[in-house]
């Protein structure tokens, strides 16, 4: 009896396992049907291109079809159980790979797929390349306030070198360069205290300063400007508004693209005669960076010839202490930035900078600054491209450059521009 009853048991849980199995394939049958690929068309294609799969077992519902290129998924846009029309995502790994279609939980085969990079897609990246600020030290280094350009009495200013010194010490300046019209005003009468810089204005069709190293006095700058850089001497280009149009600007650049003498623009004036000298300046710099990894620095000058003229340019020298080499190395990396202050106080009640800090990583610009109602980010054609103390370049593709303006009811401070350079990235 024991023995019949088992036999029954075993055959009962039998009948019901079986059932069971019959069950579940009844059930599942449909949706366990696993996709397959059997051409992909094109084979291989750029980001944003379409591509059509062909297999079996396709959902006839787009969204039921997942679809994976290098194992990023793609948008499906049409589909049957025979085909599915898709393109290749955003942000899929460049190279060769290949290509899946999930339908239900069910992974197909894998068929070889080749993504093609596409320069002007999502594996294009920007980086700031040439930054003025690079090597500041904005908690150790001074500011040192300078002026460049500056007239006496040997040649058409009205206070003889003596004045003018006193006037400009007097009024807090560290570093002062007297630029007479072709001479060399040099060594200074009496120096109470500033940072002299040997300066003489090279006066001829078109006029510029040279500094500190240079043995001669040339009128015109076919001659003045290769002597200048043979005697490893520093130029600034004054005024180009005074001889050009802002549609001009070209006849600047062989100049500064021949020339590593060729450092700054002069970009403001005695009392900002030529506004459209920030024009030039950004055309230039358009045009030289990055191809030829340079960018011009804008300088602010009074250009004094009497009293009236003076105070209202100046620059601040970002320095680890006042001397010419270290005055020689700021001018060349563009440690510095200018500003414009109408009413001439002499105090310099322009926007203070304090801290400038560039973020490749973040792609942002940070400026810390204080006594400034707005900030304004210029790039090409002295167009506003941004406000605020941050600029995000994350999507400032293919722009050479960007360069900040701080504004204030009394004056207004200007960066150096930021160089930038898009590089298409193989990930
Ligand atoms: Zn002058």
């Amino acid at each position: 009896m024991g023995s019949t009853f088992g036999r029954s048991l075993i055959f009962c849980i039998s009948v019901i396992a079986i059932t069971g199995i019959f069950w579940s394939c009844s059930e599942d049958n449909d949706d366990l049907s696993v996709p397959t690929i059997s051409a992909i068309t094109p084979s291989e294609a750029e980001v944003g291109d379409e591509v059509k799969i062909a297999g079996t077992n396709f959902s006839y519902t787009p969204d039921e079809n997942r679809v994976l290129f290098n194992g990023t998924a793609a948008t499906v846009t049409a589909s049957i159980p025979i085909s599915i029309t898709t393109t290749v995502p955003d942000g899929v790994i460049i190279g060769d790979g290949d290509v899946t279609v999930t339908v239900n939980g069910q992974i197909s085969n894998s068929i070889s797929f080749t993504v093609k990079k596409n320069p002007d897609v999502n594996s294009q990246t920007v980086y700031v390349t040439k930054n003025p600020y690079a090597d500041v030290n904005w908690s150790t280094y001074g500011q040192y306030k300078g002026n460049y350009h500056t007239h006496t009495t040997n040649s058409d200013g009205s206070d003889s070198p003596y004045v003018v010194i006193s006037e400009y010490y007097k009024k807090g300046y560290d570093i002062l360069s007297i630029t007479d019209h072709n001479y060399t005003t040099w060594p200074w009468p009496a120096n109470p205290g500033m940072l002299a810089i040997r300066g003489n204005e090279y006066s001829g069709s078109h006029h510029m300063n040279a500094f500190v190293n240079f043995t001669a006095t040339s009128s015109d700058l076919e001659n003045g400007i290769p002597h200048v850089q043979s005697q490893e001497g520093i130029l600034q280009i004054n005024h180009p508004g005074r001889y050009n149009i802002p549609s001009l600007w070209m006849w600047y650049i062989p100049w500064f693209r021949d020339y590593s003498a060729c450092i700054t623009l002069e970009v403001f004036n005695q009392v900002d005669r030529y506004p459209n000298d920030r024009q030039i300046w950004d055309n230039i710099n358009e045009n030289l960076f990055p191809a030829t990894g340079k960018l011009v620095w804008g300088s602010s000058n009074d250009d004094s010839h009497k009293n009236s003229h003076r105070f209202q340019h100046f620059q601040f020298m970002l320095m680890p202490e006042l001397n010419e080499y270290a005055w020689l190395d700021c001018m060349k990396n563009g440690a510095f930035y200018f500003c414009n202050e109408p009413g001439k106080s002499g105090d310099a009640n322009v926007p203070g900078i304090s801290n400038i800090s560039v973020d490749n990583n973040a792609k942002t610009i940070t400026i810390t600054a204080s006594a400034y109602n707005s900030i304004e980010w210029i790039g090409p054609g002295t167009t506003v491209v941004a406000t605020g103390n941050i600029f995000d370049y994350s999507n400032y593709k293919d722009k050479p450059f960007i360069r900040a303006v701080l504004y204030s009811s009394k004056g207004d401070s200007y960066t150096q521009p930021f160089g930038f350079e898009t590089v298409t990235i193989d990930k």
